[in-house]
């Protein structure tokens, strides 16, 4: 398979971590990996560069990681803390010259389309965000093979994303068999994990991550979406072995024979 580099843009739950306000009886982490903005991931081979979600602080997130083109949006729903940083896909325009196609559910398009409705006026200003909307399916965005993946999230149906050997999944309180099957071999999983307890109606728990991650079986899998209680030193310690905390800007290789770490 083709070498891949995945980055975490952002690893935190729908608030960010720390909350706006602290909820006033948080004490405020001193671990930099405690800071999460919301989550977010780039994806890219030498030749190909696609990045899945654009929260509120997309803009922040491809520059602090420096993504300078985006060859592809994968879009997981249409949560605010997955789409509401898409008027900053303008500058990528601008030096594209080219609308951004984008992946994501006909619902969360639908929402998009409703939402951001200024970006689809047919005498829109010049200069606005182009976004291209792909039909959902199995897709070749450059070297890299992308399947959506049927994910559920509470009462919603979301995507989750398999990209050659990796697999991307956040907002999950369910995988049926289909999503398992399309999941399994891949070299790096990434998988939601909200808190140790108590059980959330939309999101994994820590442990039903662990569980599902078994089940899947990759070689390594990352956690994400994680609220402010999760401390990273406390919760790293607690995971079995193969499964980790991701952190904000934490870079690994996917795949090729230099996996890493
Ligand atoms: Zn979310
Ligand atoms: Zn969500």
């Amino acid at each position: 398979m083709v070498p891949m580099t995945l980055t975490f843009l952002g690893t935190g739950t729908s608030m960010g971590v720390p909350v706006a306000g602290g909820f006033g009886r948080e004490t405020p982490s001193t671990d930099p990996r405690d800071q999460r903005w919301r989550t977010s991931a780039w994806v890219r081979t030498a030749h190909t560069s696609v990045v899945i979600d654009a929260g509120p602080e997309f803009r922040l997130q491809t520059l602090r990681a420096g993504i300078r083109r985006i060859d592809a949006l994968l879009i997981t729903h249409e949560h605010t803390d997955h789409v509401g940083g898409l008027d900053d896909l303008r500058p990528f325009n601008y030096t594209q010259r080219a609308p951004i196609p984008v992946l994501c559910h006909p619902r969360t398009e639908a929402h998009i389309r409703r939402r951001f409705d200024y970006m689809f006026e047919p005498d829109k200003t010049p200069g606005s965000v182009d976004m291209a909307f792909m039909p959902v399916g199995p897709t070749r965005i450059g070297d890299l093979e992308i399947r959506p993946v049927p994910v559920i999230h509470g009462n919603l149906d979301i995507l989750g994303f398999r990209i050659n050997d990796l697999g991307y999944v956040t907002d999950a309180s369910e995988l049926d068999d289909e999503a398992i099957g399309l999941l399994a071999g891949c070299d790096t999983l990434v998988l939601n994990g909200l808190r140790w307890e108590p059980e959330h109606p939309t999101h994994f728990t820590i442990p039903q991550a662990v569980e599902v991650a078994r089940s899947i079986g990759a070689r390594r899998t990352w956690l994400v979406h994680m609220s402010t209680p999760v401390r990273h030193a406390d919760t790293d310690r607690r995971l079995p072995e193969g499964i980790r905390l991701a952190y904000d800007q934490l870079t690994v290789s996917v795949g090729g024979p230099s996996a890493s770490p």
